[in-house]
């Protein structure tokens, strides 16, 4: 693949859909087109690479796409792509489509797809962060993160509002798959009075003083992430109720968390990482993580972006504790 004479650059979405993923396509499109490079768009993520899934895109086809959510491109979980053959199909078809650089927007999934593709057939790769989960290193966010957290808290604040005419104690378990970055901040954002991280095991003890002390007040919000190997929002209403012979109310908010019109902020981070895609592949990047660090585009190699896992600020702990 020859960098100097980037003709054609393809863009696909993997894995989970996040909030944001189409202001990016967006960004890659007209990016491309800005620097002279024809667009591809691979349709339903890798799957569609080992299909030959691939379309020319053009400015028509970006017309209005900023604001939606989910991703036109589609996306899917495909086990083909784990296996070295279906790595080599898709291979094959990208230098059949005459694919100079692509760009894999997903999580970190996506990203071990995307490294095998530059380690075995030296594929000119980047990947953009999309994914609600705000898990990986070599970025402050991720695609989608915002959106999610802003459409969790609004749903907790109208939770909030039964539980606080009932005097109820509410277990609320939001997504993040193994990282609680977004319990951290939607508990925090919501006034939690206990806010459980899949990174910490539950200490039920401490949780049912913080209730007993909320007790005589007014309703008790409880958030909790999910994909813990301790306990789910299911379990730890069960537990309280073993324990203790509390009555809760639990609510899992799913994939709500994911729909929706995306925020500005993951619309700016989106296309502002769509520019800085197409731009690192046309300077020479690859094998890379496309991140942004404040305000400035950074590349990371992709085995940094999903191994060293982003921690959740110690200041955040405190914070939820001391305003709890
Ligand atoms: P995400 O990208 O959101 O983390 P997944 O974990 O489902 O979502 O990964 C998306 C896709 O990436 C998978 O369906 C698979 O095709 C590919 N993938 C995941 N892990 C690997 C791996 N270890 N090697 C090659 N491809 C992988």
């Amino acid at each position: 693949m020859n960098i100097q004479k980037m003709k054609k650059i393809a863009v696909f979405t993997s894995g989970g859909d996040a909030p944001g993923m189409n202001a990016h396509i967006r960004a890659v499109v007209r990016t491309c087109l800005a620097r002279g490079i024809e667009p591809i768009g691979i349709y339903g993520g890798y799957e569609g690479m080992i299909n030959g899934n691939f379309l020319s895109l053009n400015r028509n086809f970006t017309v209005n796409m900023i604001s939606q959510g989910g991703t036109v491109l589609k996306t899917s979980r495909c086990e083909e792509f784990k296996t070295k053959s279906g790595r080599k199909k898709a291979y094959e078809n990208l230098k059949k489509f005459e694919i100079d650089g692509v760009i894999a927007c997903g999580g970190d999934g996506t990203f071990k797809g995307a490294h095998a593709l530059y380690e075995e057939f030296n594929v000119n790769i980047v990947a953009t962060p999309g994914t609600i989960d705000n898990d990986l290193y070599g970025t402050y966010y991720t695609i989608g993160f915002d959106t999610a957290i802003n459409t969790a808290t609004e749903a907790i604040d109208r939770i909030r509002d039964t539980a606080d005419s009932h005097g109820r104690i509410f277990i609320i378990e939001v997504m993040g798959r193994h990282a609680g970055h977004i319990a951290m901040d939607v508990g925090i954002s919501t006034g939690a009075e206990f806010i459980a991280v899949p990174e910490v095991e539950t200490d039920v003890e401490e949780l049912y003083r913080r209730i007993q002390n909320m007790r005589e007040h007014t309703r008790t919000i409880i958030i909790i992430g999910e994909g813990g190997v301790f306990l789910g929002a299911n379990e730890l209403s069960l537990e309280l109720k073993k324990r203790y012979n509390l009555e809760t109310k639990y609510t899992v908010l799913g994939h709500i968390q994911r729909g929706g019109t995306p925020s500005v902020k993951d619309r700016v981070l989106a296309s502002h990482l769509g520019m800085g895609a197409v731009d690192g592949l046309i300077n020479g990047k690859t094998d890379v993580m496309v991140g942004r660090i404040y305000d400035k585009i950074k590349y990371t190699p992709l085995v940094e972006a999903w191994r060293k896992k982003k921690k959740i600020k110690e200041y955040m702990f405190e914070l939820s504790e001391l305003l709890a």
